[in-house]
C-alpha cells in the first residue's frame, strides 16, 4: 500500500519508520527536508500524495493543518484517507474532515499519546475520530504504529479526547508538584510522600509513572535534570487547546484554566522553555506564598 507521510518531525520520523519496517510504501515530504532510509522524498506534499491510499499527516499545528490539507485534499484519489495524527483544535480537525468528505474522501483525526518515546517503539496510544470505515482503514496502520486505538466518535472526537486527557494531566501534575512542595516544608521525607500517595486516593499517573522528584519511584525526566520528555511548552499547547475548546462549547473549566495560568508564566516568564513540564516541582520548591 502507497502511504504519504506529511510532516516528518520528532513525532513523524519514527512513526515513518515504523511503517517502513512493517513494509509499506512510504513516501514522505517535509519542508525542513527528509533523510531516512526507506523513504522516498517528494519535492511538495502536492507530489507526496500522487497514488497514496492514505495520506498522514504529523504536523505543528491547526493552522499549518489547514493549509496543507487545502493544497493535498484536491490532488488525493477518490476514496482515499486522510489520517491526521496531529494534536490541533477541535474546530480545524472538523474542518479539515468536512472539506476531505465532501471531496470524496475518507478522513480521521487521530492524535496521539506516548511521546517521542512511543513513537520510536511503535507504542502510541491514538484516540480517533471519524466515520467507521475510515477508522477500519487506519485500524492496521495503528497496529504498528501503537498499542491502542481508540474510536472516541465523529470527527474532532479524537482532538476532544486528547485535550480533555492533557488538561487533565496538566492539572495532577500541577497539584503533584505542589503538593511534594508543600511536604518539603512540612519536613516530610520525599520518599514517604510517594510510598503513601502512589498508594492512597491522591495517586495518578503523574505521581505513580512519571514522579516529579529526582531519585523517587519509577525513572523519570526528573532523573535527568527535568530534560524532556514532554516539555513544558508541548503542555501548555495542549492546555491552551483545552481552554480554547471549553470557550467554543462554554464549559467550566477553572482547574484547567488555573494550569493553563500557570503553565503560561512558567513558559514565558520563567526558566520552564525547554524543560519537561514536571519541572514544576523546582519551581514551587523555590518559591513561597508571596
Ligand atoms: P516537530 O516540530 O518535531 O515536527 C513537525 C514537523 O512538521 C517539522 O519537521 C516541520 O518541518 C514539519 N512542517 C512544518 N510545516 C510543514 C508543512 N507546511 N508541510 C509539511 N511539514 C511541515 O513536532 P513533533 O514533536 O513531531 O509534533 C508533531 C505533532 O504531534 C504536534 O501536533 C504535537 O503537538 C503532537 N505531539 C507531540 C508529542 C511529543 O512528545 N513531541 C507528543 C504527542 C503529540
Amino acid at each position: 500500500m502507497n502511504i504519504a507521510f506529511i510532516g516528518l518531525g520528532n513525532m513523524g520520523a519514527p512513526m515513518a519508520a515504523n511503517l517502513v519496517a512493517a513494509g509499506y510504501n512510504i513516501t514522505g515530504f517535509d519542508p525542513a527536508g527528509v533523510a531516512m532510509d526507506g523513504v522516498a522524498e517528494a519535492n511538495t506534499a502536492l507530489a507526496a500524495v500522487a497514488g497514496a491510499k492514505v495520506v498522514i499527516t504529523m504536523l505543528p499545528n491547526g493552522d499549518i493543518l489547514r493549509s496543507v490539507a487545502q493544497e493535498i485534499i484536491p490532488a488525493m484519489d477518490t476514496g482515499a484517507l486522510f489520517l491526521d495524527c496531529s494534536t490541533v483544535d477541535v474546530e480545524s480537525a472538523r474542518q479539515v474532515a468536512e472539506h476531505a468528505t465532501s471531496a470524496g474522501l475518507l478522513a480521521v483525526d487521530a492524535p496521539v499519546s506516548g511521546g517521542i518515546g512511543g513513537a520510536a517503539q511503535g507504542s502510541l496510544t491514538f484516540m480517533a475520530g471519524g466515520s467507521a470505515r475510515g477508522f477500519a482503514l487506519a485500524k492496521p496502520l495503528f497496529d504498528v504504529m501503537g498499542q491502542k486505538a481508540v474510536h472516541c466518535g465523529d470527527a474532532g472526537a479524537g482532538q476532544a479526547a486528547k485535550i480533555c486527557n492533557n488538561m487533565i494531566l496538566g492539572v495532577t501534575m500541577a497539584a503533584t508538584c505542589e503538593a511534594f512542595a508543600l511536604a518539603d516544608k512540612l519536613g516530610l521525607d520525599r520518599q514517604k510522600m510517594f510510598d503513601v500517595v502512589s498508594t492512597s486516593s491522591g495517586y495518578s499517573w503523574s505521581m505513580n509513572a512519571y514522579c516529579p522528584a529526582p531519585g523517587v519511584g519509577p525513572t523519570s525526566p526528573a532523573d535527568n535534570d527535568y530534560s524532556p520528555g514532554f516539555a513544558a511548552e508541548l503542555m501548555l499547547k495542549d492546555l491552551r487547546l483545552s481552554q480554547q475548546a471549553a470557550e467554543g462549547a462554554d464549559a467550566d473549566t477553572p482547574m484547567g484554566q488555573l494550569a493553563t495560568t500557570l503553565y503560561t508564566q512558567f513558559v514565558e516568564d520563567e526558566d520552564g522553555l525547554g524543560r519537561d513540564f514536571s519541572a514544576l516541582l523546582p519551581r514551587f520548591e523555590n518559591r513561597g506564598r508571596g
